[in-house]
């Protein structure tokens, strides 16, 4: 559905020159002191979930272009969907959560690369490896401390120990992913660095990986051959409570549907939960929860016209399903009117400000928006 600008009851834009300035931003952050010549880790892109809601079939070209090789996405089914707009012959895309029981032939087919996570995936892939006589590549995912995916320190044990497990497998690369690496001070980061470099001794040599988009400013340690950022590349802050070192990718306007003035102890909204503390001047605006602007933002979280920077327009009482509304009182009269576009994100209210306020991460807000919207993409020309 791509809805008319003045149709829609806001506009979207995806700024694709950002993502691509995101990704080149990562790659100065991982770059090794000394000679171009050696060895630099390798920048990867995680494009799950869509590329976080913004058009993985747009995205990735553009991070192709900008020298990535590497894609990660979750489901057999995302990896599917995104292998035509993945060109270069040198790219890969792995499919974290491994072939689904009984579909290996099909990832195979498709041209994806699993990242094998448990006993069961690795028996599946092997047999395939068997079925069709010739080495298949793979991801070997190791658990470092998180008890999410990959084999745990005793199944690396048994992996170690009997050589024929791995028979038919090229281990293209190790990896394992970190709980804690948006909190730098935690010592679990690490915990299971080192767990990770213990796991990764007693298996074949290959490269590895082990940061996404915070693990890669917890420093050098953590970046081994590869790192697989996500939403770092879409302008969510990696490092939270620290300026955002990546540019804002998305700008959410919402269009102003009306204006009116309340007396002073006017209630605003589904159950009356705001109450007008002066005669106040609100406008309503065409973008509710149902377009994924999420209804816990109600009550905090604050709008801006852009002509008017410095005055933040609090969202005021519940957000409905295609609409909320902000106090514009402190404008002065007039300066609002319907058709007006104002930012619910935008240069001066960021991402990661809108989620905060709606008591969720950037990751969420960005998965959750809504297919209502305008959506217009920049610097992709
Ligand atoms: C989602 C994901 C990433 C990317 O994470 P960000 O925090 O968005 O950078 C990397 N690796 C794995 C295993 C993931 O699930």
């Amino acid at each position: 559905m791509n809805v008319a600008a003045q149709w829609a009851g806001g506009i979207l834009n995806i700024d694709l020159q950002a993502v691509a300035e995101n990704y080149r931003t990562l790659c100065q952050v991982i770059r090794r002191p000394g000679p171009l010549s050696a060895p630099h880790p390798l920048c990867a892109a995680a494009v799950k979930a869509d590329a976080y809601g913004l058009d993985a079939s747009l995205v990735a070209p553009v991070l192709e272009e900008a020298g990535c090789r590497h894609f990660f996405v979750a489901h057999l089914a995302e990896g599917v969907a995104l292998r035509p707009s993945v060109k270069n012959p040198e790219s890969s895309i792995f499919v974290l959560h491994g072939p689904p029981p009984g579909t290996a032939h099909d990832l195979l087919e498709a041209g994806l690369v699993p990242v094998i996570n448990s006993m069961e995936q690795l028996t599946e892939w092997r047999a395939l490896s068997h079925e069709l006589g010739r080495r298949l590549p793979a991801v070997l995912q190791v658990d470092s401390g998180m008890a999410r995916f990959g084999m745990n320190a005793e199944e690396v044990a048994k992996i170690a120990a009997d050589s024929t497990l791995l028979d038919g497998i090229e281990t293209v690369l190790m990896m394992s992913h970190l709980a804690c690496a948006d909190t730098p001070e935690v010592r679990s980061n690490r915990a299971q660095l080192e767990e990770f470099q213990r796991l990764s001794a007693m298996l074949p040599k290959a490269p590895r990986s082990l940061a996404a988009s915070s693990g890669i400013f917890l420093g050098p340690d953590w970046h081994f051959d590869l790192v697989r950022p996500g939403a770092a590349l879409y302008g969510v802050n990696p490092t939270p409570g620290k300026p955002n070192p990546v540019k804002p990718v998305i700008r959410l306007q919402a269009r102003v549907i009306q204006t009116r003035s309340i007396p002073e102890g006017q209630a605003v909204g589904y159950g009356g939960g705001f109450i007008a503390p002066r005669p106040s001047r609100i406008a309503l605006l065409g973008i509710g929860y149902g377009d994924g602007f999420l209804r816990s933002i109600s009550g905090h979280g604050a709008a801006i016209l852009p002509s008017q920077p410095d005055v933040p327009l609090p969202v005021i009482g519940r957000v409905s399903m295609d609409s909320l509304a902000v106090d514009v009182t402190d404008l002065p009269e007039g300066s609002v009117r319907a058709g007006d576009l104002i930012d619910l994100i935008g240069p001066h209210n960021p991402l990661d400000a809108a989620a905060m306020a709606a008591g969720t991460i950037g990751y969420e807000f960005l998965t959750d928006l809504g297919r209502r919207y305008h959506r217009t993409y920049t610097g992709n020309e």
